[in-house]
């Protein structure tokens, strides 16, 4: 299969509160976004990847990157970065595309595998997903509940998110909206997104605990 990997890792991560971009902290002695590379770079099916940095970063990220890896500025939305993922595959001769998040560090083999696997059978579009077990209620801007939500139907989405490259380009291409995933593109076109088990640890790297949390998951 030929698989290229985009990892978004342009964000500001002003909720973890480091005062750099949330991809260069370190995670128990290398950067988030080293752990995320590694995570991808021992694939077999995987031939390219593009890291999508913040702009002021780009060299000295590259110069830690393996050979079949390329660097490009990101945007101001996590969309408009992986527009320009996108963008950096022009060209080349790849048939699918995994979106991930730099953020989800301790993204387990298997999910890569699983998301591959399904791309392999057929599907134009796959995404791991975990059931939601909290409940969820609608609340006002009052903090006042407005009604609770149904959740047996319910799951929580995680990356990376596997696509058909062409797929994925005509999504892109179609819509100028702002989504948090990109799944979200290819379901306004009408096409089905397939899902495949998620795993708790490749949770996204959003706040002081869960960079304490991951410290203490890869320590072990
Ligand atoms: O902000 P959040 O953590 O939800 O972002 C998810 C992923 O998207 C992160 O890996 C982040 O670096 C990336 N991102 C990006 N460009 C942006 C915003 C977010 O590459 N402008």
């Amino acid at each position: 299969m030929s698989v290229a990997v985009i990892l978004v890792a342009a964000g500001t991560g002003e909720r973890l509160g480091r005062g750099v971009p949330k991809a260069l902290v370190s995670l128990h002695g290398r950067t988030i976004l080293d752990w995320s590379v590694a995570a991808f770079a021992g694939h077999p099916d995987i031939e390219m990847l593009v890291v999508v940095a913040p702009a002021a970063s780009c060299e000295s990220i590259a110069a830690g990157l393996p050979p079949h890896a390329r660097v490009v500025a990101g945007g101001p939305s996590r969309q408009e970065s992986v527009r320009r993922g996108l963008a950096a595959l022009a060209g080349d001769d790849l048939e699918w595309v995994l979106v991930h998040d730099a953020a989800r560090p301790l993204v387990p083999a298997a999910v890569i595998g699983a998301v591959i696997g399904a791309l392999r059978d057929g599907a134009d579009a796959v995404i791991p997903v975990l059931p939601v077990t909290d409940t969820i209620k609608r609340v006002t801007d009052a903090g006042q509940v407005r009604e609770t939500i149904e959740r047996a139907s319910l799951c929580r989405v995680q990356t990376p998110q596997g696509f058909r490259l062409a797929v994925l380009r005509a999504a892109q291409a179609a819509t100028t909206a702002e989504l948090t995933d990109d799944a979200g593109l290819v379901e306004a076109l009408g096409l089905v997104v397939t899902t495949v088990p998620g795993d708790e640890a490749a949770f996204k790297i959003t706040t002081p605990y869960d960079l304490r949390l991951a410290e203490l998951l890869v320590a072990r």
